[in-house]
């Protein structure tokens, strides 16, 4: 029997338990374990700390000077405190968190320790200490839970006793091995587990990177293939009745709210199923992209659905779609989860027949019961708001229909691909004319005053603030503003404020008469969670203040601020955030163009928001960094198109190409 195959357990020192904490890796034979790479390498190599002048993080050697005192350090952290004989020099050491490590170090000990070091106060705050002594070495961290680095490594070795290094399988092409000088996988397996110097590490990292990307890439191109085979019937309406709609607007579309319209009926037209994410700023105008595609469907004869993250969105919807197309005696239907149930079955039977063209609604959708006579289109609103499985089981109520995405998170455009796997984007980049800029300012969460002042001229002027908190109640445990104390701040300190309050925990039809009295002006302040993240639209808001920006990140940031703006008057945005993250929020202050924010988000954050729910298993990226490794994925992006191409036509045998496509399709099948 093939000894990578073998069970875990025939390891030495693998029993039951060691076997659990591998299994929630989903490493269960000796390929898995030898697979399973270490997460993380820290390099060490001592310094001599007498040339340095500036705050440095280095690793140096020195002999413990003094005895060892921990004190309190905030409420529940230690630190512990020493002197060490570093170089020549003596220095202070402070180590916080770790107060058990007095009991194993001692004055007159030689110890290595890695660290910030301060020489213009003398000091070093320890990160890591060591207690055996060496020049150079590195760290490997599997960060597993329940197993240790060095067990790991015994286990590693213990394994490739029995194994020889002509059986292990290498998926990787050889031909790109040879072309970008890549270690081989047998080589890749010693070194990654057992690095010796700089160079293995360099080795390492850079096949490693190009596998990441390269089995990501491959995987969006899978997706697009199979999506390319699926067919339905055309859509037959009139473009006239159409373009009489859109010459009634009162305004001028975009040239690119006319593209991606075009585009899209097109695609309804052909015998391929559209599956298209339509990306643009917060208020560009994608609702009415929307609502021209529902109208074509609804010509041809088809039903329509949209999904909506929130109740108050999905009102929103159904009054705008109702105010638009009754002219026509097109049917429009909401649902929702706190619609009476009577009123809802009344719905649900009418959808059943046809009798319903347009179905718009929130979560409530997806339930079982909820079906069509003849669905054509379905529109997802906000689309990453829901996860995938969400939007595929909507997508899937009936086979073959189309789809259409709505998203003011646009793909990072440092991905540079002009399909997302089995999404073709348009973009709207062009804002509708006459919208002034957003004024933006980060403030000090100290330093109020201002801010009083600005809330205080906006109300005298008759306009209305939203205020965003990020906790509904106070919290023992996260340091940041909750409702009751915004509440408080801004009663006491705004002139004739009367304010609202919102957030998830109240009913719906709390939430609808807040929204809408708010929206009537019974109230000029609204504080409120992130509930009103999505779409809502008061027109006459005209600042918003947003509490502990810094627990948000850049996009999220964009979204709310784009709850303010929506007329020509002049509007304001308030970042309020303690001094430590402030940089990052300025990025906002000169910055409000949403698809440039999305892609620093992205370099900031990692990829995570945007590949973690499209297919799992290939959503952690462990080396590979887009903001530094951008170079690799172009050309792991255009080696994915070629080993396609190559296995596709030219009838190569690409195992890693057959194992990607067999687990995108299991995993599209799971969803259907
Ligand atoms: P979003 O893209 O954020 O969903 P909306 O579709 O809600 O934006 O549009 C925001 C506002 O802009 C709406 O009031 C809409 O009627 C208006 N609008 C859309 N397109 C145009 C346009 N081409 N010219 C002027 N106003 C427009
Ligand atoms: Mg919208």
């Amino acid at each position: 029997m093939d000894i990578l195959k073998q069970n875990i357990r025939l390891i030495k020192g693998v029993g039951e338990k060691i076997e659990n904490y591998f299994h929630h890796e989903k490493i269960y034979t000796y390929e898995d374990l030898l697979n399973f790479f270490p997460k993380k390498y820290t390099f060490y190599e001592v310094k001599d700390i007498n040339n340095i002048v500036v705050d440095t993080k280095i690793t140096t050697q020195g002999i413990i000077s003094s005895q060892l005192i921990s004190r309190k350090f905030r409420r529940s952290i230690d630190n512990l405190i020493f002197s060490m004989n570093i170089f020549g020099k003596n220095i202070k050491i402070i180590i916080f968190g770790q107060p058990f490590l007095k009991y194993n170090l001692k004055v007159g000990m030689k110890v290595t320790i890695h660290g910030l070091y301060k020489p213009k106060l003398n000091e070093i705050i320890v990160n890591n200490i060591f207690t055996e002594n060496f020049d150079a070495k590195i760290d490997v961290d599997y960060k597993l839970d329940g197993i240790s680095n060095l067990q790991m490594q015994r286990f590693v070795e213990r394994a490739l006793l029995n194994v020889s290094k002509e059986s292990i399988i290498d998926d990787l092409p050889v031909d790109l091995q040879i072309k970008y000088r890549l270690l081989n996988k047998a080589d890749l397996i010693l070194k990654a587990h057992f690095p010796k110097n700089l160079k293995d590490l360099h080795e390492i990292a850079r096949r490693l990177k190009y596998e990441e990307f390269l089995n990501y890439a491959l995987s969006l191109e899978s997706l697009k293939q199979q999506k390319e085979k699926v067919i339905k019937n055309p859509k037959n309406f009139s473009n006239l009745k159409i373009s009489d709609y859109m010459n009634s607007l009162p305004y001028k579309l975009t040239d690119d709210q006319n593209i991606t319209i075009n585009t899209i009926l097109d695609e309804l037209k052909s015998n391929k199923v559209m599956n298209r994410l339509v990306q643009g700023d917060v208020g560009s105008g994608k609702t009415i992209v929307a609502l021209i595609s529902a109208y074509a469907t609804i010509l041809a004869g088809n039903q329509v659905v949209m999904m909506v993250p929130t109740e108050i969105l999905a009102g929103q919807m159904y009054n705008y779609f109702i105010n638009e197309l009754n002219k026509y005696e097109v049917q429009i239907s909401l649902l929702t989860s706190s619609i009476k149930k009577s009123i809802k079955d009344d719905t649900l039977e009418r959808v059943r027949h046809g009798r319903v063209n347009i179905l718009i609604g929130t979560h409530a959708l997806l339930e079982e019961n909820v079906k069509f006579q003849k669905l054509g289109l379905v529109i997802i609103d906000e689309q990453h708001r829901f996860g995938v499985e969400e939007r595929t089981k909507l997508v899937n109520k009936c086979s073959n229909t189309d789809a259409l995405f709505l998203t003011a998170t646009p793909i990072p455009r440092t991905l540079g691909l002009t399909n997302f796997g089995d999404l073709d984007i348009s973009s709207i980049k062009s804002m509708p004319v006459g919208r002034k800029t957003i004024i933006t300012k980060v403030i000090n969460e100290f330093d109020l005053d201002d801010l009083y002042e600005k809330m205080n001229e906006r109300l005298e002027n008759n306009e209305q603030i939203y205020v965003i908190v990020p906790l509904v109640n106070e919290s023992d445990k996260i340091n940041a503003f909750d409702i009751n104390t915004a509440y408080e701040l801004f009663s006491k300190e705004v002139k004739n404020s009367q304010i609202g309050i919102l957030h998830g925990k109240l009913k719906s039809d709390e939430k609808d008469n807040i929204m809408n009295d708010f929206k009537n002006k019974k109230y000029n302040i609204l504080i409120s969670t992130t509930v009103v993240e999505v779409g809502v639209d008061v027109k006459n808001a005209t600042m918003i203040v947003i509490l502990n920006a810094e627990r948000f990140g850049l996009s999220q940031l964009h979204q709310l601020r784009g709850r303010v703006g929506r007329n020509s008057l002049q509007s304001y945005c308030y970042l309020v955030s303690n001094s430590l993250e402030s940089e990052r929020l300025r990025i906002l202050e000169r910055c409000s163009d949403g698809f440039t924010l999305s892609n620093e988000d992205f370099l900031l954050r990692g990829p995570g928001d945007y590949l973690g729910e499209r297919q799992s298993g290939f959503d952690r990226f462990d080396f590979a960094d887009f903001s530094k490794d951008e170079n690799i994925w172009k050309v792991a992006v255009s080696d994915a198109v070629y080993l396609f191409e190559e296995y596709n036509n030219n009838n190569k045998k690409y195992t890693i190409v057959e194992k990607i496509t067999s687990k995108i399709s299991t995993k599209t099948n799971k969803l259907n």
